[in-house]
């Protein structure tokens, strides 16, 4: 029998995976905890099969990097600019603050001053793959305060590039040794150097060749070619990012994603990126499950809680604060406070150094792995409770604005001639802020599901006929371009239940559900329909079985796109024969 640890790992750890995420989600909890529970069962702490945890770790970065990547194909150096003067400050100071509390812990605890620097930094900083993935579960990497916080997420991931090169003099100088201010203030400049050199490298080289060579790989025709394009630049420019300039896997993928995504492939490569990105991800919070000792919640719960009550409440009081300091809305704050309020995979670096360098005694390293799993495991509730004030009709802008920027009035009627204003960029509208959930008072109304190619042309009939209709939407942008047209919107995912309800569908006259993916249209059918028998539902397929699916959940009638499409070629090219067309019947 040969040696196969890496398969054993990838293999145990993405069956009991999703063994366990499936039984998570069966109970209705999130199935990351699932996902944690099978790390905690093939981790050395439990009886039974161990897997490698070094490689466990590995794998791990892969996921971190295929997230960051995908992140940074939808952030533009602009975005970065336009949130970094909030992301600077605001990461700071809540580094300092957890610092500081951390710091107190420990000395409360009777440990040295060196242990209480290492546990406080090892608490301030959130983990990248928890962030992202709770941002993009709820669709708010591309919203503003989506942007923040990965701005201070990259900004956290700086801070900590500096403290484990800076450890090692900080633990020699604490110690009494050698190591002078000089020499650590040279070793901090280095440091600052070598990543501001990468990041040069990648937006004065790196812009030029990246595009060129994803342009000709996609050209080739090829599909495999071009998703190893995509996956060579992800893993090759964030290994050579960590190899040769010091930083961090993450920030060398997010710049070759964003350097990536200032070009019109930044689509394609999202989606070639998407499926391995999951399953690493997964293997991301088994690899944290498997470093947790369970015992340590039995040996030291109130140390356990005094760490978790730092990260949960301490961080998110001083984010929310200084969020708020900086003039943002409330539901920024929250959002902001809540993606960060959990710690990950930086701590456990830090830790691990802190131990090996004889900073951190090991009860440091467990409270810290004992807070990371805790709070990751409560990281979806605390967020649901923020994002329920999410879904929510939003206000529309107040009439003097909407005059100044030419938009017409919402539900009102706009003539042909208005139409060249309607065209003024909606940017111009204030963004899509909270309200609290309110339930339309619109009655008889048409509610469009979907504001793409196909609702917002439906939406343009009702804006050009001065007919009263409701918009669901999740992106803020086609959301925004709805408001446009006069619509009154609710921001969110349609087949989430507490969304659609918003939309007053008890008493609506018609549903137009006009997304693509037809299990969530399925979804929003099937609720539409009980919630109103006589409504009558227009639904959009792309496939027979779809077809069926959604007029077995109760559409009243479905439209298949390729169906329509072939008709319209007939009828071109049979313009006699059109006199009974068979529109919905089978071909
Ligand atoms: P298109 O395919 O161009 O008609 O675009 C479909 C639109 O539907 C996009 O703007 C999506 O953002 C939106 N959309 C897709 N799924 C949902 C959903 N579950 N809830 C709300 N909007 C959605």
């Amino acid at each position: 029998m040969h040696h196969t640890p890496l398969i054993a790992t990838i293999s145990a750890g993405l069956v009991l995976a999703f063994a366990l995420g499936l039984l998570a989600h069966r109970l209705r909890v999130q199935p990351l905890v699932g996902y944690l529970l099978a790390g905690v069962m093939v981790g050395p702490f439990t009886p039974g099969f161990v897997a490698d945890q070094a490689l466990a770790v590995e794998l791990a970065e892969i996921g971190v990097i295929l997230l960051m990547f995908g992140v940074g194909l939808h952030f533009s150096l602009k975005d970065l600019a336009s949130v970094a003067r909030i992301a600077i400050p605001g990461a700071v100071g809540q580094i300092v603050t957890a610092t500081l509390l951390g710091g107190a812990l420990a000395v409360a605890l009777g440990w040295d001053l060196p242990a209480a620097l290492v546990f406080g930094l090892a608490l301030s900083v959130a983990s990248t793959v928890v962030l992202v993935r709770a941002l993009q579960a709820r669709r708010l990497l591309e919203t503003e305060r989506g942007r923040i916080a990965v701005g201070w997420l990259i900004v956290e991931d700086l801070a900590m590039i500096i403290a484990l090169v800076m450890l090692p003099s900080i633990a020699a100088a604490m110690a009494g040794g050698s190591a002078s201010t000089g020499q650590m203030l040279l070793t901090l400049a280095i440091t600052l150097g070598k990543v501001a050199a990468f990041v040069a490298v990648m937006l004065v080289v790196g812009r030029r060749i990246i595009p060129w060579v994803m342009h000709y790989a996609a050209h080739t025709g090829s599909r495999e070619l071009f998703r190893l394009a995509v996956y060579a630049t992800a893993l090759g420019i964030a290994f050579g990012a960590y190899k040769l300039f010091d930083a961090s896997f993450a920030l060398g993928a997010f710049f070759a994603g964003m350097v990536l995504g200032e070009t019109k492939l930044s689509q394609r490569a999202t989606e070639e990126a998407m499926p391995l990105r999951d399953a690493f991800a997964v293997l991301f919070f088994v690899s944290v499950g498997m470093l947790f000792n369970p015992a340590v919640l039995i040996e030291r719960p109130l140390e356990v809680l005094a760490t978790v009550l730092i990260i949960m409440l301490g961080k998110s009081v001083a984010a929310y604060l200084i969020v708020r300091a900086f003039g943002h809305p409330a539901g920024t704050a929250l959002t902001v406070s809540a993606s960060l309020a959990q710690i990950g995979e930086f701590s456990f670096i830090l830790v691990g150094l802190g131990v090996a360098l004889g900073m951190l005694p090991a009860e440091g390293r467990d409270l810290v792995l004992a807070g990371a799993i805790m709070s990751i495991l409560l990281n979806p509730v605390v967020f649901s409770l923020i994002e329920r004030r999410r879904a929510h009709i939003a206000p529309n802008p107040p009439a003097e604005k909407r005059e100044a920027a030419g938009v017409a009035p919402a539900h009102g009627v706009i003539t042909p001639a208005q139409e060249p204003v309607a065209l003024a960029p909606p940017a111009v509208l204030p963004p899509v802020e909270e309200a609290g959930p309110v339930l339309s008072t619109l009655s008889d109304h048409n509610v469009i599901i979907g504001y793409g190619r196909v609702g917002s042309r439906v939406g343009g009939q009702f804006a050009a006929s001065g007919e009263a209709f409701l918009v669901i939407e999740e992106r803020e942008e086609a959301l925004l371009a709805a408001r446009h047209d006069g619509a009154e919107v609710i921001i969110g995912n349609a087949a989430d239940p507490e969304v659609l309800g918003l939309a007053n569908l008890a008493a609506a006259r018609r549903l137009f559900v006009t997304i693509p993916e037809a299990f969530e249209a399925g979804q929003v059918v099937q609720q539409a329909r009980a919630m109103n028998p006589a409504l009558e539902i227009l639904a959009r397929a792309h496939s027979e079985e779809c077809l069926r699916h959604l007029e077995e959940l109760g559409a009243t009638l479905t439209i298949l796109g390729e169906r329509e499409i072939a008709q319209r070629m007939i009828e071109r090219a049979f313009p006699t024969q059109m006199a009974q067309p068979p529109l919905h019947a089978p071909p």
